[in-house]
């Protein structure tokens, strides 16, 4: 089984790959962790991969795309994967097209004043990077190592609008891209509200499998 997972930062989405990941037994992969594990990795790409992110730049395509390659002939993605940041443009989602055969994408749907809201009360640890809310962490200290917990600049209001900016206007392309492969599901509720429906529909597309 082997789906792409869409959604706006602040919608769930990462939430519902690992449940999905769990129950269906196959990895979730995005690129934010392949490029860190890269650059640890000390190689020639790794190198080439450190460079571009110091400077700021964002990793191009062809780079992206080969370590996307290479991290899907893994044998633990031979059940199939969960794709989640990658693709982010359409020319991406052409040459993933190449590489392997996406059953199904799964949009995660959740208004922007919803997002505004949740993401503007998330805290992070700073040292285990454990995810917070101020609801359920009021004293904001990380239950796991103890750290204060911090609000990143990324999860402040003004920068989260930016951000929704940003992933809509990438994103749409792909929807259209996507549009006969695509499963929608709205994530206003609570994270079991928003799987249940997933889960489903993927237990009908692995028996078809
Ligand atoms: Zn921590």
């Amino acid at each position: 089984m082997k789906i792409i997972l869409l959604g706006a930062p602040g919608s769930g989405k990462g939430t519902l790959a690992k449940k999905i990941s769990r129950d269906f037994e196959i990895p979730q992969i995005s690129t934010g962790d392949l490029f860190r594990a890269c650059v640890k990795a000390e190689n020639e790409l790794g190198k080439k991969v450190k460079s571009i992110m110091e400077s700021g730049a964002l990793v191009p395509d062809e780079v992206t795309i080969e370590i996307v390659k290479e991290r899907l002939q893994q044998p633990d993605c031979k059940k199939g994967f969960i794709l989640d940041g990658f693709p982010r443009t359409v020319n991406q989602a052409k040459a993933l097209e190449k590489i392997s055969q996406i059953d199904s994408v799964i949009l995660v749907d959740l208004a922007n004043e919803i997002i505004v809201e949740r993401l503007s009360s998330r805290r992070t640890c700073p040292n285990c990077g454990e995810i917070y809310s101020v609801e359920d962490n009021p004293e904001g200290k990380c239950k796991k190592c103890n750290s204060k917990l911090i609000q990143r600049d990324d999860d402040k209001p003004e920068t989260i609008l930016h951000r929704l900016e940003v992933y809509e206007r990438n994103t749409s392309p792909l929807i259209n891209f996507y549009s006969e492969r695509l499963f929608k599901v709205s994530s206003s509720g609570t994270p079991e509200q928003t799987y249940q429906p997933v889960k489903a529909f993927l237990e009908k597309l692995e028996a078809k499998a």
